[in-house]
Parts: C-alpha cells; structure tokens; sequence
C-alpha cells in the first residue's frame, strides 16, 4: 500500500476534468484509471453537484479513492440542489464557461502549494470544457482535450461555423423543418458520405441565432485547436476515414477506445481502482439476475441514457409497442425520463407484461450489455451506449434525441449496418414491427452477424500491447508526458 507521501513512481500528475454529465464522467474515469494504471498520480474533479450526488447514489465512502487517486470538486455555477436530476445541458455548458475557471485554477494553485502530492504536470479535460485550457496555458503544462463523441459526431461538430457561413444555419424560419429542408444532402464534409441536414448534430437545426449550444459547440471546437492533442473514445477500424480527415483541423487525434474494454483489459475488476465507479443513479443489480434466468438473444433492453426526455405519450406508444411484439424486455425509466412528469407506465401495461419484463430506473449498462441474453438495445443512440452495444455485439433500434445521436443513427443505420431507425413521432404499430424485425427478421439477423465483427474489431483494436487503440494511448502518455 502507497503512503501518502509522494510515491518515488508518480512524478507525473494528471488532473481529469469530465464534463458534468453522466456520459461524459463514466469515459473519463476510464481514462484516468488507464493514466493511474500506467503511474500517474490523478486528481479527478467533479464539479460539487456531482460529487455530492456520486455519494448519494455510491456510498459515502464511494470517493475516498487511492492514496494517488484523488477526488476534488468545484462549482458548476448554477443554484444549488440536493435533487438527483439531470441538470439542464445548456445551462450548464453557459454556466461553467462563465464561472469554472477561477475555481479551477484555485484548485490547481491549492494542489501545487501543498506536498502531498507532485505538482500538476499535465490536464485531461473534456472538449465541452476547453475552459481549462487558459489553466493549463497559464501553467505551461500540456493539455489533451477528450471528446467523449464519436468521431464522426466531432467531425460534424468541427463543420458547424460551415453551416453558419452557408447560411444553412440559424434556419430562416421553422418553415425549414420539414421533410423537404431536412433531407437537403450535405455532401462538402469530406469523409461524410450521403448525409443529409437531419443527420447533423442537433443544435444546428435552431432558428435562433443566439441558441447557447449552436454558439457553444461553435466556440469549443475552435478552442479544441490550442490543445496538445484530442482523444477520442472510438477505434480505427471503425472510424479512420472520418479520424483522418479531421487530423488536417485539429490538433493530433488519437481513438483510444472502446475504453471500457482497455479497462477490463488491464484493470483487474477486483482491485480498488476497478471498483470505483462513476454512476450518478444507483445501479439496480436485480437486472442482472434477472438476466441470469432468460435464454440467449431473447431480451430487448430499452435505455435511453441519462439526458433524454420524451413526452408521457412517446412513452405510452413504446410500452404497447414493445408489449405487442410477445418479447421479452428489460426496460430502465429513469425517474425524470418524462418531461416535467413522474414517468408512468400504464398499469394494464405492466400487468399485461409482467412475466416478461424487468423495469428498473437504472442498471449497470455495460453488464446487460454484454450479457448473453441480451439480443437487442432499443436506444437512443448516445455515444457510449453505441460503443457499449457494439461491444457486446448487440444490433440497435435507434430513436436518437439530441446532439450528435443524430450522427451516430446515420452511422449506424448506413455505414456500420448494425442499426434501423425509428421515427421521431413513435407510433405503437412502428415499435412492434422494428423491435420484431430486431430479433426475428433477416434485417435483424444480418445486423446481429454485422454487430459480431464490430465487436471482434473493438476488441482486436484494445488487445494488450498490439491493439491500435492500446497503441495510441501510450502515444497520449508521451504527449502527457511533455515528449
Ligand atoms: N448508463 C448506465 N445505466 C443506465 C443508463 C446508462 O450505466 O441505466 C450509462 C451507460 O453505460 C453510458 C452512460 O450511462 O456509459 C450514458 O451515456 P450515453 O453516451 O450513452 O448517453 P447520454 O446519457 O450521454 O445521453
């Protein structure tokens, strides 16, 4: 066991700062733990809501960490609360921008004065918190820039001052969401084949010139230049094409993912860093059992990730849809899933479907997801979820809500051929056909066998010491490194 004085092995010291959503924490943790696994001394900051929230849902004792593995915190800059909600992105992305800095840069000052620990050498941060890199700069350390998007969503993140010179962005009006407009082929992002307007990440579909994402995601991937290099949770198999065409924007870009399987790869489950988790819901382990006792490939698993909303009457059309196709389900509703409502499922809905179904309001995702039984994942498309389905080789019906979900479907549907989309305005009757197509049909059967290969190269790409995303991150270390 370290003591807490400076260990002779950890000169090195990471400071990681996720952005404070669900999506963004659990990818950075899993970079931190691969520094810490290769001997860094990490500090992880969260910002206060979340730290307190982690202990709510992961135990008290849940951020104690490691001797070399510290937990901080500072403000996001909005209200204060208690209350365990998903906190609204665009005030959030506002908010930090305008407040986190002096913090962070008062922690960075705290951490240098006292000796406990070496002096910060270099920073991970989130590309939706460039905010950090006036820290780093101010200190002379390099920073690498996480995106924890695919790269195909960076990308198109990367066109967006493109959109607003062409004028296709802010729309003229909202006489510009129809069909028609949506389905205007976008064919000067080069590597982006056959997209159209609706595949681009969402925030570029506002008629309000002074929409805080479209400016936001604007300003950030203008600032993501001044990094040292950008990491990408993705491999090469699956995206070098889309990699390669934005290495000509960016600074250095390295995939370095399926993080989840490097971790399982080098991190042993059973040792103090393995267990430390990053869940802001507390996890359900019933799911799992309840798993444990259904037949291969006979269970839909529904998760629509910890951001989306929908309206109490999408989420009636799901539930008759998916009780109409006869299957099997394990269903996660989170509390709030429902927009300004408790989300309800209809009691003849559950009575109807009980001895088929598990409803839990968060399980350990990457688990089902890899569970044998597990034959299909009615998402909504975020990036980890994707690459957590690609990983347990499970084919997609993808309902995308937000950002660049968008991309991803398209991606999905088209180039990795692992995915159908459903539309926007669900209807029972669709649910039924695509979620039976899903695990019975010849559609559904070939996107299974293209979900395998997927899942094959994902883990060719973490294999130890030869994978290409094994081999980036220690390419990352020697940027960290200043080398
Ligand atoms: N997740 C989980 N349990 C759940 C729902 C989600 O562990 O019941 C995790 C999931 O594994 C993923 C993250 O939460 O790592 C969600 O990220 P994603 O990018 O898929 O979507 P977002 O929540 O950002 O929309």
């Amino acid at each position: 066991m370290e003591s807490h004085a400076v260990s002779p092995a950890r000169k090195q010291h990471v400071v990681c700062v996720p952005y404070p959503a669900q999506g963004h924490i659990n990818p950075m943790m899993k970079v931190a733990k691969l520094l810490h696994a290769k001997g860094f001394y990490v500090t992880f900051v969260n910002t206060i809501y979340n730290h307190k929230r982690l202990l709510r849902s992961r135990g008290s004792n849940a951020l104690d960490g490691l001797p070399s593995f510290r937990f901080e915190s500072i403000p996001d800059g909005l209200p204060e609360t208690d209350v365990d909600v998903t906190q609204d992105i665009p005030a959030l992305c506002e908010s930090t921008v305008k407040n986190s800095l002096a913090p962070f840069k008062e922690l960075l000052r705290r951490i240098n004065a006292q000796d406990e620990s070496p002096p910060v050498s270099c920073i991970v941060s989130d590309g939706c918190m460039s905010f950090t890199l006036d820290a780093a700069e101010e200190l002379g350390v390099p920073e690498v820039l996480f995106w924890t998007t695919s790269a195909c969503g960076l990308l198109a993140y990367l066109h967006y001052h493109k959109f607003i010179e062409k004028g296709l962005s802010p729309l003229k009006d909202e006489s510009y969401l129809t069909k028609e407009h949506l389905d205007t082929i976008i064919d000067w992002i080069p590597s982006m084949k056959n997209l159209r307007l609706k595949d681009i990440p969402s925030f570029i579909r506002t008629t309000n010139p002074n929409d805080i994402m479209l400016n936001f995601l604007v300003r950030e991937t203008e600032r993501a230049k001044r990094a040292s290099a950008i990491i990408l949770n993705t491999f090469d198999d699956l995206e070098l094409d889309v990699i390669q065409s934005m290495q000509s924007i960016v600074p250095p870009v390295y995939s370095i993912g399926p993080l989840h399987l490097q971790v399982k790869q080098q991190i042993s489950e059973d040792s103090e860093l393995g267990r430390m988790g990053s869940n802001l819901w507390k996890e359900e382990a019933e799911c799992m059992d309840w798993l444990n006792t259904r037949a291969p490939n006979s269970v839909v698993y529904v998760n629509f990730g910890s951001i989306t909303v929908m309206t109490a009457k999408q989420l009636v059309e799901f539930a008759w849809g998916l009780a109409a196709t006869g299957k099997e389900f394990l269903w996660v509703i989170r509390p709030d899933l429902v927009a300004g409502e408790v989300s309800m499922v209809p009691p003849e809905f559950l009575t109807e479907t009980a001895d088929r179904s598990m409803l839990a309001s968060w399980c350990p995702q990457e688990e089902v997801l890899s569970h044998p039984a597990v034959g299909g994942f009615l998402t909504h498309c975020g990036w980890n979820s994707t690459l957590e389905s690609i990983c347990g080789g499970v084919p997609m019906v993808c309902w995308p809500f937000f950002a660049e979900q968008q991309t991803n479907c398209k991606f999905c549907c088209d180039e990795w051929e692992i995915g159908v989309e459903i539309g926007g305005d669900v209807r029972r009757e669709e649910v039924e056909a695509v979620v039976r197509e899903l695990m019975d049909g010849e559609k559904g059967k070939k996107m299974r066998e293209k979900a395998e290969e997927w899942r094959s190269l994902a883990e060719k790409a973490t294999e130890c010491k030869r994978g290409s995303s094994v081999v980036n991150f220690d390419k990352v270390v020697k940027v960290l490194l200043g080398e």
